[in-house]
């Protein structure tokens, strides 16, 4: 994060205040470390996110204990839902919506659900990295592979 942040200014918990049109401009408010401030660019991207499509699946219908968004309560080290033999990957489960840790957490469900009698297992997979996709891609962080 060091490594990235010396590159690149990045604020994963910011709070945004307001967001103006200013001419050619956006003004962005935001807090900094208790401090509101205010900053102006030439573009803004702005990725708010998708909500999991669960809610139409029924699940309200099993025994699964479910979140207040209605998602199934699940180990985020093993991807099972409980007991069950239900098992939730990727971005379904709300909990890291990046591709290779849907990738990672699709094996270790994967591997869980069809794998040793002995119970669900940990999967290794790549806490730490980050890879900006698709245009010109790029990889930072350690991985284990
Ligand atoms: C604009 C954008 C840019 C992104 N950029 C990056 C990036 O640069 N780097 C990065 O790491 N991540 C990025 N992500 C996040 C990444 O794309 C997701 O984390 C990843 O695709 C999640 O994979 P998934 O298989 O869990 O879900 P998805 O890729 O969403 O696949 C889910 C599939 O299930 C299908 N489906 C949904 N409901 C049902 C149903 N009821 N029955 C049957 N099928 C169903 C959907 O049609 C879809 O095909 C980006 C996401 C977006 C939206």
């Amino acid at each position: 994060m060091a490594t990235f942040t010396a590159e690149l200014a990045l604020d994963p918990d910011a709070v945004v205040n307001a967001v103006t049109r200013d001419g050619d401009a956006v003004a962005i408010r935001f807090m900094d470390g208790g401090v509101e401030k205010e900053e102006r660019f030439d573009y803004l991207v702005a990725a708010t996110g998708r909500r999991p499509n669960v809610d139409t699946l029924g699940l309200e219908t099993t025994r699964l204990a479910l979140d207040n968004r209605g998602a199934p309560a699940f180990d985020r080290f093993t991807m099972q839902c409980g007991d069950s033999h239900v098992f939730v990957a990727g971005d379904a489960n709300g909990d890291i919506p990046l591709l290779h840790e849907a990738a990672d957490q699709g094996r270790i469900a994967g591997d869980n659900a069809a794998g040793p009698t002995s119970g669900p297992g940990c999967g290794v997979r790549r806490w730490r990295s980050c890879s900006p996709t698709p245009t010109s891609r790029a990889s930072a962080g350690p991985s284990p592979r």
